[in-house]
């Protein structure tokens, strides 16, 4: 229940249509099909009369249908089918059965007339219908592009669509600078080529989710002013074995005939991932696609003029062929933005959006460290919604604080009914958390205390980092596991053993992530320099079992180790609260009237 920070979740779509499905589908309709297509006539009995008697039935309104046939005419009436002769030339009108004032409206089928398509339904028809569903099961399978579903889905965006420029990509300069080069190659190749210069042919752009990736490729393409095709790494995946390989070859292909280009290829860790690490099906198609991605990109010479792109934010799980010379050997990394670059961006987005006179965009970048610029984005776009539910005509500077609140923490959930005695239990809990961080130095400072339910927390602590520091120093670490340990201890020291409650156990969670990582990867503790985990997911957050490489041994005295931190850190909070036990009880108290405490308010108290 302390700080939460919204991750992006990564959807892996998978719409492989079951063969066996499709086989039953057919089978089914083929069965519909004959029997649509069937003579009714089978059980009934025939009965031969004259014409003029049928006329009369007709007439009479005893028929339920007729059928004008090639030598006769059928009409049916329950079971008995009566059966005349009928010349060759005779047409419905002629037979007189196209009477709109008989008693009893019958349904007569020209069947002579529509012979041809008699034959044709009954024995063809069944044959259409799986070519026709063969058909409409590949176009949607594949590319859009009927029967040629080996097609790229790539999306081409000419010229004139890409009208993203690097005035667009606010921030990340260094990126911009390098990603210059490119973009002058494109826009005058000759000038590379004469002077024998080898332009990389791939580029890898790495960044966390929503730090304007995409948005960087596409205004290298608009700044160069060439047709830009984009595909996402999972769509290769999406579909039948070989088809991924096929796709490579069109989609380059398609490139090189309009050079200059940029290809760009969106999440390429979805295919790029590292041979022999892959699991379950798909993993051979993954394979042939990365490969042919790799066979495009050798087959280019120094005049092809198609750049390829790549994304990911997961460069330490790409194969390595894919990052050999030749390849995509050039990486621009593009940072989280800085207070100064989230400044900057927040003026791109609020540009076109009726602004109050009084926004202090200063504010607002000090107040969100962490938040990528797809986040900064919404951030806009969440005050922009909510004024206009409000009626208000501008948006203010406090809609844009509540919404950086509700995008880092989800909505706040007001109605949500809480008990009493619960509702003690989380602001004690919560005053914990901010009460031994602030009396720890290395802890960031407080910034928020609240006890309305906000997402899935039902209260929590909102710590403000006063600089954005890139290392951690051990102090560091070792004071963030005190600061989540002071929930569990609020609640122990307050309301007894007993009484604890399943509300730490997040914050348990992430402090003996944190010990881990300590002992296990950054050989901060004395159980020595060796590291046992890889450095394959973003900061603090490994799992220690996953490839484990250490000896039943080394396990028991890392888990040892883990345990001893959190012990010691449990024991400093504690000291903490005890000693302050006044201070704890006054603001959890006015935590309990006022449900949110700001920093200005909190610090008084220690003032
Ligand atoms: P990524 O591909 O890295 O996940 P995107 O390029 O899709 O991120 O970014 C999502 C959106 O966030 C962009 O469309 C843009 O509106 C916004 N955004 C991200 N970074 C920036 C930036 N540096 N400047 C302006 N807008 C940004
Ligand atoms: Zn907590
Ligand atoms: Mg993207």
């Amino acid at each position: 229940m302390a700080k939460t920070k919204k991750k992006h979740v990564r959807k892996q779509h998978s719409k492989k249509t079951n063969p066996f499905l499709i086989l039953l589908l057919v089978a089914a309709l083929v069965t519909g099909a004959s029997q649509i297509f069937s003579d009714t006539s089978s059980k009934k009995e025939r009965k031969e009369v004259p014409l003029s008697e049928i006329q009369s039935l007709y007439a009479a309104g005893g028929l339920e249908e007729v059928f004008i046939d090639k030598g006769e005419i059928r009409a049916t009436q329950g079971d008995v089918i009566y059966v005349a002769n009928r010349l060759p030339y005779e047409t419905v009108s002629d037979l007189g059965f196209d009477n709109k004032d008989i008693a009893v409206p019958v349904e007569v089928y020209d069947v002579a007339s529509s012979d041809f398509w008699d034959g044709v339904f009954k024995f063809w028809g069944p044959v259409l219908l799986i070519i026709f569903i063969f058909l409409f099961l590949m176009k949607k399978a594949g590319s859009g592009g009927g029967m040629n579903f080996g097609s790229s889905k790539a999306k081409l965006v000419l010229d004139k669509d890409s009208k993203t420029k690097f005035a667009d990509v606010a921030g990340a300069e260094e990126a911009k600078e390098e990603l210059m080069e490119v973009v002058d190659f494109l826009k005058h190749p000759k000038k590379y080529v004469k002077i024998g210069a080898k332009i990389p042919k791939g580029i890898l752009m790495v960044g966390e989710p929503g730090t304007g990736k995409t948005l960087m490729a596409r205004a290298v393409a608009g700044e160069a002013g060439v047709p830009f095709f984009s595909i996402s790494g999972s769509e290769f995946i999406e579909m039948f074995v070989g088809v991924g390989a096929s796709r490579v070859r069109d989609l380059f292909s398609k490139a090189k005939k309009i050079s200059p280009s940029i290809i760009f290829i969106d999440e390429i860790d979805a295919i790029g991932k590292q041979r022999g690490k892959g699991y379950g099906g798909g993993h051979d198609e993954r394979e042939q696609t990365l490969n042919q991605i790799l066979t495009e990109m050798d087959g280019f010479d120094n005049e092809s003029n198609v750049i390829v792109i790549a994304a990911t934010n997961r460069p330490n799980v790409l194969d390595k062929a894919l990052l050999r010379p030749g390849r995509f050997d050039r990486r621009v990394v593009i940072e989280m933005p800085n207070a100064e670059e989230r400044e900057q961006i927040l003026t791109v987005h609020i540009q076109g959006k009726e602004m109050a006179k009084k926004i202090d965009l200063k504010e607002l970048s000090k107040k969100t460290p962490g938040f990528s610029g797809a986040e900064l984005e919404s951030v806009v776009n969440e005050a922009a919604i909510t004024s206009a539910r409000h009626n208000k005509k501008t948006i203010s500077q406090e809609a844009l604080l509540e919404a950086v609140e509700k995008v880092m923490m989800g909505p706040e959930k007001k109605s949500k009914k809480v008990l009493e005695k619960e509702r003690q239990i989380i602001a004690y809990h919560e005053v914990g958390h901010a009460l031994v961080s602030h009396k720890i130095d290395e802890c960031d400072p407080v910034h928020k205390i609240s006890i309305v339910a906000r997402g899935g927390a039902a209260g929590l602590t909102w710590y403000l980092p006063d600089e954005e520091s890139q290392l951690h120093s051990k102090q560091n670490l070792f004071a963030r596991i005190c600061g989540l340990m002071g929930g569990r201890i609020a609640e122990q020291m307050k309301f007894g053993d007993d009484a604890i409650t399943t509300g730490a156990s997040n914050d348990l969670e992430r402090a003996t992530k944190i010990a881990q990582s300590m002992v296990a990867r950054f050989g901060m503790t004395g159980i020595g320099l060796s590291v046992f985990t890889q450095n394959d997911e973003s900061f603090l957050g490994v799992d220690i079992h996953q490839g484990k490489n250490y000896s039943e041994n080394t396990a028991q005295k890392i888990e040892a180790e883990v345990e001893r931190i959190l012990q010691k850190a449990y024991k400093i909070g504690s000291d903490i609260l005890k000693k302050n036990n006044k201070t704890f009880e006054k603001i959890a108290q006015d935590l309990l009237a006022k449900e949110v405490i700001n920093q200005k308010e909190f610090e008084a108290y220690f003032a």
